[in-house]
């Protein structure tokens, strides 16, 4: 039997990272857990409570009052918010315009962040997010830093929400890469940033497929050491 490693994926937004953590999951037979969904529920059921990243007592009460959990599906760890799960509402330009502004506040990463090492437990997990690498799991065997050309990145997330059946323009997409990749990387509490031991791949010019079995080597050469 291999051994069981952890993998954690960070990157801009859009710079391919989750589809890359769900293949690399399902090729590996591993857990592939989405932490940027995490945020995006929190923010979705913020903005519908209309409560904004400034009104700290009721952002505290809803952490406090959240049920948040996730159930294992096939190869994916499919996330509950209240019972309910959420999948296209988490994509809606509302929440992408959003979601970094709740993001930095330090109480909701704290509980995030939590819950994300509470699934990482059992090992055989690949998790993609911010700050995996050098917050959440920080001792992940093998960790993957992402970085894609802009108008590449802003092309495929364009298609990606067309096949949602979300449309925005081709200005709208990067604008708000561009804000959130700024926000992330700029934060106080755990911003965006290369671990010192991550491995960087440009996603700019390789397929969904080369981006894989490079992936699939890396995490081999960890798994039969
Ligand atoms: O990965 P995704 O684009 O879905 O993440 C949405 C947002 O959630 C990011 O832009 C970032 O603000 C936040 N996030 C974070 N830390 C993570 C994952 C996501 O701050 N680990």
């Amino acid at each position: 039997m291999h051994k069981k490693i952890n993998i954690a994926i960070d990157g801009y937004s859009g710079c391919g990272k989750s589809t890359l953590a769900k293949a690399l999951a399902k090729k590996l037979k591993y857990i592939y857990i989405d932490s940027g969904a995490m945020y995006r529920a929190i923010t979705y059921l913020l903005l519908k409570e209309g409560i904004y990243p400034e009104d700290t007592p009721n952002i505290d009460r809803i952490l406090s009052e959240m049920d948040m959990h996730f159930k294992q599906e096939g190869f994916i760890d499919q996330l509950y918010l209240n019972g309910v799960h959420l999948e296209k509402e988490l994509r809606t330009m509302e929440v992408n315009n959003m979601v970094s502004q709740y993001s930095t506040i330090s109480n909701i990463r704290t509980q995030l962040v939590r819950i994300q090492k509470q699934q990482a437990v059992r090992k055989g997990c690949v998790m993609d997010g911010r700050d995996i690498g050098t917050v959440v799991l920080k001792d992940a065997e093998l960790k993957l830093f992402l970085v894609c050309d802009m108008d590449i990145r802003v092309a495929r997330r364009k298609k990606e929400l067309e096949e949602k059946e979300i449309f925005a323009t081709f200005e709208t997409v990067k604008t708000n890469f561009i804000e959130r990749d700024l926000i992330d990387s700029t934060r106080e509490d755990s911003p965006l940033q290369q671990a010192s031991d991550a491995i960087l791949i440009d996603n700019s010019m390789l397929s969904p497929d080369e981006l894989l079995n490079k992936a699939l080597d890396l995490a081999f050469k960890v798994i039969n050491n």
